[in-house]
């Protein structure tokens, strides 16, 4: 039925000089996620961005592949008419108006461009003149130019365009116009949704996981490597770090108090996802702490975890409730894997009664305890980690 959509963007208008870097990113965004799917052709023009897509497209897919490109804020199905001889646009528009609404007794207006002012027929003219045919046509019509239920467009360029249906895009900025993150990737529920949530404001993602065998299964691994490629469908490729933490682990449970576990565990975790971080030029972690969820995300938990950072740690879902970021994670698909019951490594070696107000300098000195150990430990966790891409 349509040949063509018509993309739009918010935000990344609003960039002054560095828009058509925006633009051109959303560009090839558009087209990267298109691409599985056909020969579809991506332009920019003047503000937007136009798909034609190829004879005998997905309608359904093409819809759900551009509904994953951060930066789309709208995009509209278009038809497009050869011609633009005013005429036969008119006739087009009561075709148009003929096959896409069954029932025609709405209300509407009609919004009217042309980008040659040379075009005989003035956009206000185009208004009038059509409002009117299509009455004509469609006695159960009505015109509200206010309130309409419907906006019917006809913007007329090298051909004429019309469309009278926006849907929703994610919004956010295109990835690749922000920088790169580490996010800290673990089998539950809230980091895939971290990953999206930063990722959204144009942040190119890599991950970390951290996990340990035989503690932890293949099946667990296998189930965090799903939730990036669910993630990666939205962020595009991510480069997954998969570290061995399991003498890491050993050696912590062995030499430090057992409240402390998960406090000097996450540290580690931190540390480890740091070094591969600046490796790999990242501006900053991800992490999907949301205060107050557990022991280990406290107030002063947090601190005493965000003391071995010096890259900024970003937590995208600090004040969300859980309820809000399940929403998220059924939006974005991610939900129904981070359920599924593999165990996660931190929940091997958690204690009883876990600190839930670590004190900085006490943790530091029960570090200490593994002072002349863990640093081969770390060591060898970092020459044996696995480096994987996953994509879409
Ligand atoms: P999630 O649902 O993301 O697993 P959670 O509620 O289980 O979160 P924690 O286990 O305290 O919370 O973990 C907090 C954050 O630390 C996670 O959101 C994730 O960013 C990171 N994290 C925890 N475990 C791991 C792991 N095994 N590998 C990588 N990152 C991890
Ligand atoms: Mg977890």
């Amino acid at each position: 039925m349509y040949q063509a959509f018509l993309v739009k963007y918010g935000e990344i208008g609003l960039k002054g000089n560095n828009r058509h870097i925006f633009e051109n990113a959303l560009r090839d965004r558009v087209l990267e996620k298109l691409k599985p799917l056909g020969e579809y052709k991506v332009t920019r023009e003047q503000g937007r961005i136009f798909v034609e897509c190829p004879e005998g497209y997905d309608y359904e897919d093409t819809v759900e592949a551009l509904g994953r490109v951060f930066g789309v804020s709208g995009f509209c199905p278009v038809e497009v008419v050869e011609s633009t001889e005013w005429e036969t646009v008119k006739q087009a528009v009561v075709d148009f108006v003929e096959k896409m609404y069954p029932r025609k007794n709405f209300t509407f207006k009609v919004a009217a461009k042309r980008a040659d002012k040379h075009y005989p027929v003035t956009s206000p003219e185009m208004c009038a003149d059509l409002g009117g045919y299509l009455l004509e046509h469609f006695p159960e019509l009505s015109v509200d130019v206010h309130n309409p239920q419907e906006v019917i467009t006809v913007e007329i360029r090298n051909r004429a365009y019309l469309y009278s249906k926006v849907l929703a895009g994610p919004g956010g900025m295109p990835v690749g116009t922000s920088g790169r993150a580490m996010l800290l990737l673990s089998g539950g529920i809230d980091s895939p949704v971290a990953g999206y949530m930063i990722s959204k404001r144009g942040v190119e993602l890599e991950a970390a996981y951290f996990h340990a065998p035989p503690y932890t299964s293949e099946r667990a691994k296998e189930k965090v490597i799903d939730l990036a490629r669910l993630v990666s469908r939205y962020t595009g490729p991510i480069r997954l770090h998969i570290i061995n933490f399991t003498e890491i682990q050993l050696a912590i449970y062995e030499k430090c108090p057992h409240e402390e576990l998960t406090i000097i565990m996450r540290r580690y975790m931190m540390r480890i996802a740091e070094h591969f971080a600046k490796k790999d030029n990242c501006l900053g972690l991800v992490t999907g702490e949301s205060i107050g969820q557990v022991a280990s995300q406290t107030m002063q938990s947090l601190l005493t975890t965000n003391a071995v950072c010096e890259l900024p740690v970003y937590r995208p879902l600090i004040g969300f409730d859980k309820v809000e970021i399940v929403e998220i994670a059924k939006k974005i698909a991610t939900f129904e894997t981070s359920i599924l019951p593999y165990e996660d490594c931190c929940t091997i070696f958690v204690a009883k009664h876990p600190v839930t107000k670590p004190v900085l300098p006490a943790i530091e000195k029960s570090e200490e305890m593994l002072s002349g150990v863990m640093e081969d430990l770390v060591k060898t966790a970092l020459e044996t980690t696995e480096t994987i891409l996953v994509e879409p």
